[in-house]
């Protein structure tokens, strides 16, 4: 099998990094003071496997009782849970396409059949993504989708579990940026569930901190499932500290959707075609320039994008949105290089 490659992380070197959608802006100051605090008491011991401090709290925060949330040592944990509990070898795994390649990679190890539904031209699901089958396990749907930073209604997730007539997971890893959520369905209706992560909208990358939330009795099943530790007490005392720092977070949302308007806006100007986002990275192209040829050379200059080709869909960049200066100085490359 072809492993996932996640992109490109160099870790010596200054680097503008705009290609795998982190948040530019450090996370509350209050991350690192819970942190601290942890290290400094009882790391002998292991910590709690259903990290309740964070259930608590993130309960409270969104409206969702404890019991309705799994934790995870990053989302990717969470979907590695599900796939696991849920797909079995020569099973069917359902997800869009252009979407998050981990998708593929995650049915191969499950020995799963990977059903890649092509998206319309205009980001939408289509008819065929809509009909169930009696080997279909499970249908994840990301919202927003990556690359393409565009979102399906919720509408459209309601009438998908209804007729699949399996489970749905909600990848709203990039939510935060955008206007709706269909948190609210994973009561209507047991089939749906969301998954979120800290790594993009509170800045924890680095932290590895996400969960799913679902109604107890699959929440239950999961558990027998994921790893007994699967959440450190490091990321666990970071991540509740995040969640809890209400105001940073706003702030820093903010901040993010005032520059990806600007970041659209220009990209058009420079006479890319651009996707209309709602998460922290836009995608866009153009046909009258070699695409790969602008991502290396800006890569040459320093700037990192992400240069995607899908098979049966064709290319783009997507960029990640960074500071205002971050930005600034890739729309100077990308304009230099549209007019050479
Ligand atoms: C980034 C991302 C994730 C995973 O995030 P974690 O860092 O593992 O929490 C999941 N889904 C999508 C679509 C993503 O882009």
């Amino acid at each position: 099998m072809d492993g996932y490659t996640p992109g490109e992380q160099p870790q010596a070197g200054k680097f503008i990094k705009l290609n795998t959608n982190e948040n530019p802006y450090p996370p509350s100051p209050a991350v690192a003071a819970a942190i601290t605090r942890a290290a400094e008491s009882g790391l002998q011991r292991y910590p709690d496997p259903l990290a309740t401090a964070f259930r608590l709290r993130a309960g409270e925060v969104l409206g969702v009782d404890p019991d309705w949330i799994l934790c995870g040592n990053g989302s990717d944990d969470i979907l590695t849970i599900l796939t696991r509990s849920l797909v079995g070898e020569g099973q069917w795994l359902r997800f869009p396409s252009p979407s998050y390649l981990l998708y593929q990679t995650l049915a191969d190890l499950q020995g799963a059949r990977a059903e890649q539904v092509s998206f319309s031209a205009d980001w939408r699901l289509t008819e065929s993504f809509y009909r169930g089958h009696d080997a279909l396990r499970l249908v994840l749907v990301p919202n927003p989708n990556s690359p393409s930073g565009t979102v399906v209604d919720t509408d459209a997730i309601l009438e998908l579990a209804q007729r699949v007539d399996c489970p749905v997971l909600v990848d709203e890893a990039y939510v935060d940026f955008a206007e709706a959520s269909c948190l609210h369905l994973v009561r209507q209706d047991a089939r749906i569930m969301v998954c979120r992560t800290l790594s993009k909208s509170y800045g924890l990358a680095g932290l590895r901190f996400g969960f799913l939330v679902a109604q107890p009795v699959m929440i239950e099943a999961l558990r027998k499932v994921k790893d007994s530790y699967n959440c450190d007490a490091l990321s666990i005392a970071g991540a509740t500290a995040a969640i809890d720092d209400q105001a940073w977070f706003t702030d820093n949302r903010r901040k993010i959707l005032t520059t990806r308007a600007h970041l659209a806006d220009e990209l058009r100007r420079l006479g890319y075609q651009v996707a209309d986002s709602s998460a922290n990275f836009v995608w866009c192209y153009r046909h009258d320039l070699s695409l790969e040829q602008i991502y290396r050379r800006l890569k040459e200059q320093r700037v990192l994008i992400r240069y995607m080709n899908y098979v049966g869909w064709g290319e783009g960049l997507r960029i990640s949105v960074g500071t205002d200066e971050q930005i600034s100085v890739c729309l100077q490359l990308l304009a230099d290089a549209a007019s050479d």
